[in-house]
């Protein structure tokens, strides 16, 4: 039935609500929009609220004429009050420019690796496990975790420093339930000031509009309590980083009404069982791993993701971070860990672009399952415990040991830049070696503690 504007817009405000946040995400993975009084929802949701393209990281959009205007076209099935603004409801925006949807949006790009998949009778399912850290600055303007009591060397799910953050921690929940995620789990990761959200699983573009949500109430809240919200990938390298797991399973409906078919589901239960997963879906994992060198652009995008891959030992043990072309049941140190109806991608860090990081997830796992790419062996190993030379005898390759390679893999990737579109793949790659250029010529502390006297 098509949407009734005005019914919309009086259960809004008969629910209190005055202003709509019409937000986007840019290429770097933020959250971006406008606040728009509600009275403007029928624009906002035929035209879309206005923005000053070229001002918006990564459009490539120029300054003057018809495409120089980037429209925010509000979704109507996103509408959703923010708990921690009253009066606010959020309403995720696809991007139009000159009259059309904007091929370089990621959120369009998502939904054409969704409908892609659609165009067989498929639908992907993820669940996201992001991981952050709550900081603040100590009396000698070094980062440090926010909650100054969480010293313990090995803080894996430390009930007290949990406790601690409780405010922060449930005004989170609070607002994302308040915005119809359903939270799984909430826990203290395995350094001090690390936490960990674990939502259920949903269809992939409303996982990716949720991780937004995750940032923005993130954000907002912690600096509310006093605390810096960050999704830094590694921010001490003494201690594990942040990841972004993304659990995988890709559905076929039925047609019949009855319930949807999960086609990862193999012949056992048992994750440990060699035919756990499908045929179908040992595909779909060979094709992520192949591509995964070029994902990494995408998984890892920053200059610091590479400290979160390469640095293992940390003081708490080790990073739990993958470093390797990798799969394994129920591997944790493996880059794609199996499961019995599901995989769960461990490469992707914290600062990911969720739209990007899906499309570029769909395209691999498809490319994958048309070539019928064999699944190379799995691994039962501790692979963190295996050395270099160790893991190339087992057939197992490394991942970029830093983003000017990821970079390149992913320039000469056809793969992804189909399925980013040549404008995002573009300018994504121009923001990359920009940042890496910025890096390469920064002179470090380290540096100078190194050489200056040396
Ligand atoms: N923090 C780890 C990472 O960087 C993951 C820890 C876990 O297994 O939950 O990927
Ligand atoms: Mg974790
Ligand atoms: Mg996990």
């Amino acid at each position: 039935p098509p949407l009734d504007v005005d019914a919309l817009q009086a259960r809004l405000a008969a629910a209190g609500i005055h202003t709509l946040c019409v937000q986007f995400t840019d290429l770097d993975g933020q959250p971006k929009g406008k606040w728009v009084p509600l009275h403007q929802l029928a624009a906002v949701l035929a035209e879309g609220a206005g923005f000053a393209g070229p001002s918006i990281r990564g459009t490539g959009l120029p300054r003057q004429g018809e495409r120089s205007e980037y429209l925010g076209r509000g979704d109507p099935a996103t509408v959703h009050p923010l708990d921690w603004l009253p009066g606010v409801a959020r309403i995720v925006a696809d991007g139009h420019v000159g009259g059309r949807p904007f091929e370089a949006c990621p959120r369009r790009i998502l939904r054409r690796a969704v409908d892609r998949l659609a165009a067989r009778g498929w639908r992907l399912r993820t669940g996201i496990e992001p991981e952050f850290f709550l900081l603040r600055r100590d009396a000698a303007g070094r980062w440090a975790p926010a909650d100054a009591e969480d010293r313990l060397d090995k803080p894996s799910y430390d009930l007290r420093s949990l406790a601690r953050q409780g405010g922060f921690l449930q005004a989170l929940r609070r607002a994302l339930e308040a915005a119809g995620l359903t939270v799984l789990q909430i826990d203290h990761e395995d350094a001090p000031g690390q936490y960990e959200l674990n939502l259920r699983h949903d269809e992939v573009l409303r996982s990716a509009d949720h991780l937004m949500l995750v940032r923005l109430a993130g954000r907002a809240l912690a600096e509310a309590h006093g605390a810096v919200f960050s999704c830094m990938p590694k921010p001490f390298a003494d201690q594990p980083g942040s990841g972004l797991h993304v659990h995988a399973s890709l559905w076929q409906d039925t047609g019949d009404g009855g319930p949807a078919r999960n086609l990862f589901a193999g012949e056992s239960s048992d994750p440990m069982h060699p035919q756990a997963l499908s045929p179908l879906a040992q595909h779909f994992v060979a094709g992520l791993l192949a591509h995964s060198p070029a994902l990494c652009a995408l998984a890892a995008p920053t200059v610091n993701s590479y400290r979160r891959l390469a640095v293992r030992r940390t003081r708490s043990g080790t990073s739990w971070a993958p470093a390797s072309i990798s799969h394994g049941p129920n591997n944790r140190t493996a880059q794609v860990r199996t499961l019995a109806d599901r995989i769960e991608w461990r490469l992707p860090d914290a600062a990911a672009n969720p739209y990007l990081l899906s499309a570029g997830l769909i395209a691999a796992g498809l490319d994958g399952i048309d070539r019928a790419l064999p699944l190379p062996p799995a691994c039962r190993d501790d692979l963190f415990e295996l050395d270099a030379p160790a893991r190339a005898a087992l057939g197992i390759g490394a991942l970029p040991a830093s983003l000017a390679e990821a970079l390149d893999t992913f320039e000469a990737s056809a793969l992804l830049r189909e399925a980013l579109g040549p404008e995002a793949h573009r300018e994504f790659l121009a923001l990359g070696r920009a940042q890496w250029d910025e890096y390469a010529g920064h002179v470090s502390d380290w540096e100078w503690a190194r050489w200056a006297d040396a």
